[in-house]
This record gives structure tokens, sequence and C-alpha cells, in this order.
């Protein structure tokens, strides 16, 4: 059962756990204890006209039933603990290991999906761990310690109350496996909600742009209907499972009450003894109606876990090389050697040798789609080269260790993404204990400053998850600062290509003097000015490197960068080319 796995998030409260079962035992026993004191009662007691044996009865009664309301207590509240615990423990554990997987995973998951994961499934189980726990516990050792005080009682009688046990068995069977395929398709269901409702939300602006909210409406409404109908479809089963165990409960009191009958009139049974048996029915089939009800919210976490399970069992899929570590400071001698690569089948990079100079800039440049973006994931390490190496220092990143290389490692993504919070918080994003003098004086060197003085709180000033209400200029100079403040050895930068005011681009060029000087740079460059500081430059095509060298020789020869150089987007071109 998949729910065993959770065991493991309460290993070290084994020693509640057990006491908490104790508990269970012992509240449950004090019920069944409590029908034989009434059958006590009224045979010894009432009957015998022996009032000194009732008031005693009653007396113990009493006591052992307080005795039972604070040991229920107690186990209620100690497993709503447990249950929370193991929420909370499992829901970080997931993220924690969502943050470990690689890129590839996110590529190939919509994110719709994985948000299902961490919100619906979670709370599928918070809602049996939270009360449900209690519930199944309770109910599981009063049934069994009910069915021994049947057979304590009268064996007869319980024998003949296990008439409908196959029957039982038999239905709860049939729910189990109808239930589970049930329960599955609601998970997939709600899944497939939200990752709608994720993605529409994402992609909004284009949606309305085209006109397309009837549409993606249309599409919500059937995923709406079919989750509704594999609900119903579950909850149509649950209607018709719990009346045949109430039904079962039933023809159990009744085989007892003529069984009973004829034996009393035997004379080899008391009539107390038959009103204590016939609680103890009661006792046992409560618990069984109770564990149906929530048995279905029960195969609905089974099934939840089995997702979570999805997630947690994908494998951080770069591995860790154990004890591998990073120099302290790389020095940025960066090798690509018989590089080659692919996300499927369809090879995107193929046999790339390359090779920078520690401190040198390396502009990439090319037609859309010809490796570029995937070359410098490879440098980042998001993936590993299916053939041939990537070295820093002469060492394959693979045997260095992924957090100590990452660490002198900036990116400045073509669109940079910026989180919801300060823009200071923003620039201290990769250098978290930057001092607020450090921010200010990096928000300075770059002109930062300068833009920020539209905002009367400058560098304090909000902005929204993504960046919002910024340029893609300012967007892409606050991502400099951040990677210019964290201090990298190794530097790759894809440069803006939307429209950049002027003032801004003067802005980020002086920024990006600042930025590369002294740093291993790989910069998948889209401006003519930006090529032309490069020490290298290589051309991309349909992942080969069709031309390299140093940009001012290129231009002058009629090769690949010529022609693409004309299209690369720069004020200066007319002058470069002349
Ligand atoms: P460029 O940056 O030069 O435009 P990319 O490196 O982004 O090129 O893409 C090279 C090829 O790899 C393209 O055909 C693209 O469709 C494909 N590709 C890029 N990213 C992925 C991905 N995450 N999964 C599958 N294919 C991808």
């Amino acid at each position: 059962m998949s729910l065993l796995f959770l065991r493991r998030y309460v290993a070290d409260r084994r020693g509640t756990v057990v006491l908490l079962g104790l508990l269970g035992i012992l509240t449950s026993g004090i019920n069944v204890a409590g029908w034989r004191l009434v059958g006590d009662a009224i045979d010894n007691g009432m009957r015998a006209h022996n009032d000194r044996r009732l008031v005693i009865d009653v007396a113990i009664y009493v006591v052992i039933a307080v005795f039972g309301w604070i040991f229920g207590a107690i186990l209620i509240r100690g497993l709503a603990t447990i249950g929370q615990l193991i929420v909370v423990r499992l829901r970080d554990h997931l993220f924690g290991h969502l943050t470990t997987l690689s890129l590839r995973y996110f590529g190939e998951q919509r994110t719709g999906w994985i948000i299902s994961r961490m919100t619906n499934d979670i709370d599928a189980l918070s809602d049996v761990l939270g009360e449900g726990l209690a519930t199944v516990t309770f109910n599981v050792f009063t049934l069994f310690v009910s069915i021994i005080g049947l057979f304590l009682l009268d064996w007869r009688l319980a024998l003949i109350t296990l008439v409908v046990l196959p029957p039982t068995i038999a239905v709860s069977r049939w729910f189990q496996l109808r239930s589970a395929v049930a329960f599955a398709d609601v998970r997939t269901r709600i899944s497939a909600l939200t990752a709608q409702v994720a993605e529409s939300i994402a992609g909004m602006a284009v949606v309305q742009a085209y006109n397309r909210e009837e549409a993606f409406r249309d599409e919500f409404l059937a995923l709406n209907r079919e989750n509704e109908r594999a609900n119903r479809h579950a909850q149509n089963l649950s209607s018709v499972f719990f009346p045949a165990i109430e039904l079962c409960g039933v023809v159990a009191s009744i085989a007892v009450l003529l069984l009973g009958a004829s034996l009393h009139a035997g004379g080899s049974l008391q009539i107390g003894t038959l009103i204590a048996f016939m609680g103890l029915v009661q006792l046992v089939f409560q618990p069984l109606q109770e564990l149906s009800e929530l048995y279905g919210q029960v195969q609905s976490a089974a099934a939840a876990m089995d997702k979570i399970k999805g997630v947690l069992d994908a494998e951080a899929e770069l591995p860790h090389s154990a004890g591998a570590e990073t120099p302290a400071r790389i020095s940025g001698h960066l090798a690509l050697q018989g590089v080659s690569f692919a996300y499927g089948k369809e090879p995107v990079l193929r046999s790339i040798d390359l090779e920078i100079a520690p401190g040198q800039v390396l502009a990439v440049v090319g037609g859309s789609g010809g490796g570029k973006s995937t070359l410098a994931r490879l440098v980042a390490r998001f993936y590993d080269p299916q053939q041939g190496i990537v070295t820093i220092d002469g060492i394959d990143l693979r045997s260095l260790d992924l957090a100590g290389y990452r660490r002198q490692l900036g990116v400045v993504l073509q669109d940079p993404f910026l989180f919801a919070g300060t823009i200071a918080d923003n620039l201290r994003f990769a250098a978290p204990e930057a001092s607020d003098e450090e921010v200010r004086q990096t928000a300075e060197a770059i002109g930062l400053a300068h833009v920020l003085r539209r905002f009367s709180d400058g560098l304090a000033h909000h902005v929204r998850e993504g960046g919002s209400g910024l340029s893609a200029g300012e967007r892409q100079l606050i991502s400099i600062g951040r990677a210019l403040l964290a201090d990298p050895r190794i530097l790759i930068l894809d440069e803006a290509t939307s429209n950049i005011d002027r003032p801004t681009e003067v802005l980020i060029e002086r920024a990006l003097d600042r930025l590369l000087s002294g740093r291993t740079s790989l910069i998948i460059a889209h401006r003519l000015a930006t090529v032309m500081r490069a020490d290298l430059l290589i051309v991309l095509d349909h992942g080969r490197i069709i031309e390299r060298g140093r940009p001012r020789e290129l231009l002058e020869r009629d090769g690949p960068f010529r022609h693409l150089a004309r299209e690369l987007a720069a004020p200066s071109t007319e002058q470069a080319l002349s």
C-alpha cells in the first residue's frame, strides 16, 4: 500500500506512535468492557436482585468511561499532530526534490501538473492524515478488540456473527478494486484542470490578444466536466458500498437475535449477555461503517501518494559525483571537446570543439534554432553532453561539485526572471550576503541608479513576479547587476533581442564593459556592437560551427558571419561594415 511510504517521515517518532497505538487499544478495550459491564449489571445485578453488584458495575463503568474520554482526547490530538508532521515533511521533501531535478524534467512536464502534486495531491493526503488518521486508528482497534470481545462473551453468538463476514469482505474487495481506478482517474482529471489554469494564466496576454478566450473556456469547461464525471463515478461506487456494509450489520444483528432467542429459551444464555452481545455487534459494525466511509478518502489519498511518488522517484538527472570538489577560484579556462547533444533524437549540437582562454570573451552567433542556447546550457551544466566533454581549467564538469561550480558562474538571460520583491532583493539574488552599500554601489556602477530615479522608492521599489512593470532593458540591466554583484569567474550572457531604447542600451553596454572584464564569457550575441568586443567568434548553424575566428577578420571575409552581420541589430552596423 503506497501510503506506507509515509512511515519514513515519522521514523524519529516511533515511540510516540507505539504509545498512541497502546492508547488506541486501551480506548477500544474500554468500550468493549463497557458492554460487558452492562451485561453483568443486568444478569448478576438487576436480575439477581444484587444491588451491591449493580452499584459496583456502574461505578467501574463511570471510572473507565472517564479514562476512555481522556485517552480518546490524547489519541486524537496525538494522531493529528503526527498527521500534520507527515504532511509538512512530505511537502518539504517534495519541494526540495523538485529543486534538484534537471531542467529536462521541467521541460517535459506541464507546470500545472507539478503544481497539482504540491497542492491537490498533498491536500488529499492532508485530509486523511488530519482527522482521518484518528478515525482509522480508533476504528481499526475497536473492530479487532470488539471481535475478541464477542468471542470472550459467547463463542456461539460470535460464530453466527461471522456469517456475514464473507459478503462483507467480498463487497469491500469489489469497492477497493473499482474505487482505486476511479480515484486515480479523479487525480488525473484534477491535475489536467490545474495544468489548464496555470497555462491560461501564464499565457493570458496571448489568449486575449488573439481572441481565444472562448476556446480556452470551452477547453476548461470540458476538463471541468470530465473532472465532475470522474468524481461522480467515484461517489456512485461509495453510494453502493456504505449501505451494503450497513446492511451486513443489520443481517448480523438479526442472526444474533434469532440464535440468542433460541439459546435463551433453551436456558443456556442469559438475557443480559444477549443485550451486551447486541451492543458489541454494534461496536463491530459501526467502525466498519465509519471505515468504509473513510475508505474513499483513503483510496483517494493513496492515488495522490502514487502521483507524488512519481515525482519523488524522478531522479536528479545530473549525477553528483561523491566527494567532487570545485577549486575555490577557478581561473576560467573553458573547453569543449567533441561535444554532441540532443534533447530527443535529433542532434542539436554536433562534435563541437572549442576553447576559450581565461578572461576571454566568446561570441556565439547564428540563426535561430542553431543551438546557441543549448551550448550555453551545457556550459552552465543544466544538461550533460551525450558525447564529448566540457571542461573548466581542464577538469570535466561532471567531476566538479555542481554547487561550487555554479557559485562561480553568472548567467544573464535574454528575458531575465525577476522574483516578486524589491529591486535590491533581486540584485542580491545570487549574493544574498551582499551589504546594502554593495548593492547600492553596484546599482550606481551600472547606471541602474539613474533608471531607478523614476521610482520614488528607488532600490526598494517592489517588482512583481516576472518583473512586469519594468522594460526589457531595465530587466536586463538588473540581471547584469545581479551577475556583477555575484562576481562570477565564468559568465553566460544571452543578449536581449527586444527593442531597447537607446539610453538604456548605452547603459547596458557600459554595464557589460564592467561585467565582462576579467571573466571568461560566453555571449549569445544579437547586436554587432557586442560581437565586436569578443576575442573569438563562432557561427553556429544546425548544431555545427561553420565559421570561427576574430570578429574583425571574419567581417573582412565573405563568409557566413559577414552575411549574418547585415542582419544583426545595431545602429553602428553600417559603420562597422564600412
Ligand atoms: P538557438 O539558441 O540557437 O536558437 P537552441 O539551442 O535554443 O537554439 O535550440 C536548438 C534546437 O534545440 C532547436 O531545434 C530547438 O527546437 C531545440 N530545443 C531547444 N530547447 C529544447 C528543449 N528544452 N527540448 C527539446 N528541444 C529543444
